[in-house]
């Protein structure tokens, strides 16, 4: 589909560098993910991760572009491309995005598999039910295994900021 190696790609967004071991959440950013994710249902919501070091710094909402929102998701490249000029030459990186999975569970489905070729970047998913649960879990792909492995999360308390 594309001429664009992975290396091309990180050059020119910025990604390449590993993720850190663990992803440490605000509570307050956690609940945004959590409210977008409502919102969009019964359609899939997503945004854009930016974070320094293992923590998250901000979430970056984003329409749901793809065709077939109901089960699919892509972050509107607009936003991306935004996103990486505005965080160039500053120490915040693009850390990864999140995606909701309406009515499943948050881990990654074969579709989410089919379209990991950034394996540079973190895979928040939320689980998210017509009640208004929502449980979220972090992913990363490890291209050797052609899987993707849980990354720990550490969600902080909304009281400690
Ligand atoms: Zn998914």
């Amino acid at each position: 589909m594309t001429a664009m190696g992975s290396g091309d790609w990180d050059r020119l967004f910025g990604g390449g560098e590993p993720l850190p071991p663990r992803i440490v959440l605000p509570g307050a950013l956690a609940e945004s993910i959590r409210a977008a994710a409502r919102s969009a249902y019964p359609d899939e919501g997503c945004g854009l991760l930016v974070g320094q070091g293992e923590r998250v710094t901000r979430v970056v909402p984003s329409r749901n572009v793809a065709l077939r929102g109901r089960d699919r998701f892509e972050v509107d490249p607009r936003v991306r491309l935004d996103l990486m000029k505005a965080l160039r030459g500053t120490p915040e990186r693009l850390l990864g995005h999140w995606h909701s999975h309406p009515d499943a569970p948050a881990v990654p489905s074969a579709t989410d598999l089919a379209q990991a070729y950034e394996p540079a970047l973190l895979w928040l998913i939320c689980g998210v039910s017509g009640t208004g649960e929502a449980a979220l879990s972090a992913w990363k792909m490890v291209p050797e295994a052609g899987a993707f492995t849980p990354v720990p999360l550490v969600v902080e308390d909304v009281t400690r900021g």
